[in-house]
């Protein structure tokens, strides 16, 4: 059945501090804070009108949903909890800081019928985290990760490749550390430059260097190959286009790009792909794949297909093949047939 989110945005609301990337009333083109009676109407407006039967979830973004004041949290939570229990929504979700998770929190967001919380992790590495002025340490994932799941939440992380200081060990040791933590889900947003940000002051300041739009799919790529491969099921990878990051008044710089999730997929598959291609040089290769993953395939604007054309010297045929299945590449030669797994990143000769 379809999940639908039902997004319900505090934004800032809860933060203790402000995180220099952060700027969520761009982000998620909400301003001000929600009150019990727009929770219910929200509801309503999203379920009323669809006939069809789906999960609708209620999910309280764009802040510290866990740190903000208590009688706060109840009067959001309580009207999206009698929705739950009249048959209207069927989960409820937030995203809050990993310093803000204990034990008498876990049973107030149980009580009222929460099942899902959704860390704002962005990386594992201290010195990163201090940079960015998260105000909280990669040991603080690793306690309030544990302790959720030890509460039976469902567990997300969300990470964000680019931040200052980052670089290609640190992402290394950061995909590590998650893949071993485990969450049931992650979410990949690779740090764009947003007006209004301290991070915007430090990039006209020459104080930091943003990622460009390859360098963050080739880092998100990293990372979300790994999270399946452990079995960590990775959600999204790039900030949902809006219209005010969509102006490019208010996104300054590095990697955004409304279609950053197909690009970073492309990227997934071409590496293993071109791993397999270049241990058949010289042979003919056909190459086929479910109607679903053709644009993963052939890459997105064709990027694979042309790198291919440029890179090999023998003939390869791109083919759509129904009886494939999605997530599956079949490359045949003359003489031999191999099947890539794209999510376990494996090759099996058929
Ligand atoms: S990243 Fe989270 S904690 Fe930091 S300022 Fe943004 S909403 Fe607040």
């Amino acid at each position: 059945m379809k999940t639908s989110i039902i997004p319900i945005f505090i934004p800032h609301i809860g933060c203790l501090h402000r995180c220099v990337f952060c700027n969520q009333w761009r982000i998620t083109g909400h301003h001000g804070i929600p009150s019990a009676e727009d929770v219910t109407s929200l509801i309503q407006d999203y379920t009323k009108h669809v006939q069809e039967k789906r999960h609708w979830e209620v999910a309280f973004y764009g802040g510290s949903f866990t740190a903000i004041p208590e009688e706060m949290q109840e009067r959001l939570l309580k009207p999206a909890h009698q929705a739950l229990l009249n048959g209207t929504i069927h989960g409820i979700r937030c995203s809050t800081r990993p310093d803000c998770i204990t034990s008498p929190i876990l049973d107030r967001l149980r009580f009222y019928g929460m099942s899902i919380v959704e860390l704002g992790v962005q990386s594992m590495d201290d010195t990163v985290l201090q940079f960015s002025k998260r105000g909280h340490t990669a040991e603080q994932v690793l306690e309030a990760t544990q302790l959720l799941k030890k509460c039976g939440f469902t567990v997300g992380h969300q990470l964000m490749p680019g931040l200052p200081g980052e670089d290609w060990h640190s992402l290394r040791e950061t995909t590590l550390k998650i893949c071993e933590l485990k969450p049931d889900i992650a979410r990949i947003y690779p740090v764009a430059v947003i007006e209004n940000t301290e991070l915007a002051a430090m990039y006209r300041q020459g104080a930091y260097i943003p990622l460009s739009i390859h360098e963050g799919v080739c880092r998100a790529a990293y990372m979300k190959q790994a999270f399946i491969e452990h079995g960590i099921s990775c959600i999204r990878t790039g900030l949902q286009a809006t219209k005010d990051l969509d102006d490019d008044t208010q996104v300054l710089a590095g990697a955004y790009a409304p279609a950053m999730g197909e690009m970073v997929d492309t990227k997934r598959y071409q590496m293993q792909l071109f791993k397999l291609l270049d241990k058949l040089s010289g042979e003919s290769v056909v190459i086929s794949y479910h109607r679903s993953d053709t644009s993963r395939v052939i890459g997105y604007h064709n990027v694979t297909r042309k790198r291919a054309a440029c890179k090999y010297k023998q003939h390869i045929r791109w083919c759509e093949k129904k009886n494939i299945q999605p997530g599956n590449v079949i490359v045949q030669t003359i003489l031999r047939t191999y099947r890539l797994d794209m999510n376990a990143n494996q090759v099996y000769e058929v």
